[in-house]
C-alpha cells in the first residue's frame, strides 16, 4: 500500500498549492538518497546540501513533501513532556538527558527560522499541562518539582486563573512551562521545501516500494523509475516499519485532528478574547486543544492502532464527532457545527519512549520516532543522522547517543494486541478529559 495525499488538513490548506512537482520516472543514480520529506528528511537534505555542495542529493517522498505528520500536527515546539514525577535520581538523570535533546531541538528549529527569515506564526508563549480532575494535582505537584530541580520556569495554576486565560472554566488544575512554543507546523515545513539548497532534488508522490543491499550500492525501486544510491538515510517515521527498518522496535499510531473556523467577534467575546493558548493533557490520552492567533481551535483527542495508509471519509466522521464533544465540553456557548477540517496523521512510537538514530548497515542510516515532539527533535536528528553518515561527531550527536535507547517489541499479533490493551487502559483513565 502507498500513501496517499489529502486535501483534509486544515493547517496544509492555508497553504498556497506548490508547483513543479517531479516525481521518479527513470532510473536515477545519485550519492545520497534521503526517504520521507518530512522535518526529518528536509532537514537531513539540508544538511548534507550544505555538507557536500559538488555532490548530488536526492530526497523522494511518496507523498507531495511535507504534508504527512509534519504538516499534520499540534504545532507545539516542546521544552518538556509530562512524566509522573520521580522518584530516584537515576530516573532524574534520564528526564535531563530527553529535556536536553528538546533543548537542542529548540535551537535547530530557532537557527533555521532565522537564517531563512521564517514566518511560522511562532509565539513562545509557553504550554500548559491541563486536567479537569483536581486530583491530578499530586501529578503535577511531583511534575513541578522535578522541572525546579531542572531549572524550568513554571508556574501551577488553579480554575480562576485558568479560566481567564484559556476562556473555559473546564480546566480546575494545570501547570504552565515558560520555555513550550506555538508554531504553524505547515508554514514551517513549507519553508523547509522552499530553502532546500541547489544540490538537492526533490522528487514527490513516489513511492519507495523496495529495497536492497547489493556490494555498495543501495538500489531503490519505486512504481516508475529507480534509484541507485551510495548512501542512504530513512526519515519516513511512522512507515519505518513498512520498510524493514528497526521493525522490532517501532510502531505507528494513527492520530486525528479537528480544527475550527476562526471565531467571530462576538463568539471570541463569548469566551473571553483570550490570547493564543495550548493544553497538553495530564493524562495521556486526554485532548490536545489549542486556541490560534487567528482565533480557531485545534483539537485532537484520539490515539490508536489503525491502518496508517488511509481512513475513510466515514470513519474520519467518527472521530470528527468525538471532537465536536471534545469542544462543546471547554466551549459550551459556541455553536455545533464550527469545525472546518479533521484529518488523520502518522506518528510512530517505541516501547520506552526512546527515538531511533542509527547507522542499521554500512552506509544506511535511520532517524524517527518522537511521539509529540517531533518538530523540534526531528529538526535536530535530521541535521545530525546527516552528520553522522558523513562519519563526523558534534556535541548535540553526543548528547543524542547517551539517551536511553530503544527496546525490544514483542512480534505480532501480540504487539498489537498489547498496544490495544494499553491504549483502551489509559482511554479508559482520561475519558473525562477527552
Ligand atoms: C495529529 C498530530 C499531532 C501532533 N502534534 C505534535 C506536536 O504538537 N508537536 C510535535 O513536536 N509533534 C507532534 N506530532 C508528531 C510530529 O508531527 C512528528 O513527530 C513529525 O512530523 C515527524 O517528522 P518526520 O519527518 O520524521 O516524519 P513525517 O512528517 O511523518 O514524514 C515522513 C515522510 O515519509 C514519507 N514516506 C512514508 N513512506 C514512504 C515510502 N515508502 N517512500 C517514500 N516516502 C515515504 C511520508 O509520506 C512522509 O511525508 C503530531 C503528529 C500528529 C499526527
Amino acid at each position: 500500500m502507498e500513501v496517499v495525499n489529502d486535501n483534509t488538513c486544515s493547517w496544509i490548506n492555508d497553504l498556497s498549492p506548490r508547483d513543479n512537482i517531479q516525481s521518479v520516472t527513470s532510473n536515477l543514480n545519485c550519492e545520497w538518497l534521503v526517504i520521507g520529506a518530512g522535518y526529518t528528511g528536509l532537514s537531513a537534505a539540508r544538511k548534507l546540501g550544505q555538507l557536500y555542495p559538488n555532490k548530488k542529493i536526492l530526497l523522494a517522498d511518496a507523498q507531495l513533501a511535507g504534508e504527512g505528520a509534519s504538516s499534520r500536527n499540534s504545532g507545539y515546539l516542546v521544552d518538556s513532556t509530562l512524566n509522573d514525577g520521580f522518584s530516584s535520581n537515576k530516573e532524574l538523570d534520564n528526564y535531563k538527558k530527553k529535556t536536553d535533546i528538546y533543548k537542542l531541538g529548540i535551537e535547530a528549529v530557532k537557527r533555521f527560522i532565522k537564517e531563512h527569515q521564517v514566518d511560522c506564526d511562532w509565539n513562545e508563549c509557553g504550554k500548559y499541562f491541563a486536567s479537569s480532575k483536581k486530583e491530578d494535582k499530586k501529578i503535577l505537584e511531583n511534575f513541578s518539582d522535578t522541572l525546579s530541580k531542572l531549572g524550568f520556569e513554571h508556574d501551577l495554576l488553579s480554575n480562576k486563573d485558568l479560566e481567564k486565560k484559556l476562556g473555559s472554566n473546564f480546566y480546575n488544575i494545570a501547570l504552565h512551562t515558560k520555555g513550550g512554543i506555538l508554531l504553524h507546523p505547515g508554514k514551517l515545513v513549507r519553508a523547509m521545501i522552499d530553502t532546500l539548497p541547489e544540490n538537492v532534488s526533490l522528487y514527490e508522490n513516489s513511492s519507495l516500494l523496495n529495497w536492497k543491499k547489493v556490494n555498495d550500492t543501495i538500489i531503490c525501486q519505486f512504481k516508475n523509475g529507480s534509484v541507485k544510491a551510495k548512501k542512504i538515510i530513512f526519515a519516513t517515521n511512522g512507515f519505518l516499519k513498512s520498510l524493514g527498518i528497526k521493525s522490532n522496535y517501532n510502531f505507528p499510531i494513527t492520530l486525528t485532528a479537528s480544527m475550527t473556523r476562526s471565531l467571530t467577534d462576538e463568539e471570541f467575546d463569548s469566551i473571553g478574547q483570550p490570547k493564543e493558548w495550548g493544553v497538553l493533557p495530564v493524562r495521556p490520552m486526554g485532548a490536545t486543544i489549542r486556541m490560534t492567533k487567528d482565533r480557531r481551535i485545534l483539537i485532537r483527542n484520539t490515539a490508536e492502532v489503525y491502518n496508517p495508509y488511509q481512513m475513510s471519509q466515514n470513519e474520519l466522521n467518527k472521530r470528527s464527532f468525538k471532537q465536536k464533544i471534545g469542544i462543546k465540553k471547554r466551549f459550551p456557548q459556541l455553536p455545533n457545527d464550527i469545525i472546518q477540517s479533521s484529518w488523520s496523521g502518522i506518528v510512530s512510537r517505541t516501547r520506552n519512549s526512546s527515538q531511533i538514530f542509527e547507522k542499521i548497515d554500512k552506509n544506511i542510516f535511520a532517524a524517527g520516532c518522537y511521539n509529540g515532539s517531533g518538530i523540534g527533535v526531528g529538526t535536530l536528528f535530521g541535521e545530525q543522522i546527516a552528520v553522522k553518515a558523513s562519519n563526523e561527531n558534534s556535541k548535540e550527536i553526543e548528547t543524542i547517543e547517551s539517551r536511553n535507547k530503544p527496546t525490544w517489541l514483542p512480534p505480532q499479533p501480540f504487539l498489537n494486541l498489547g498496544v490495544k490493551a494499553m491504549l483502551m487502559y489509559e482511554r479508559l483513565r482520561a475519558r473525562s478529559e477527552i
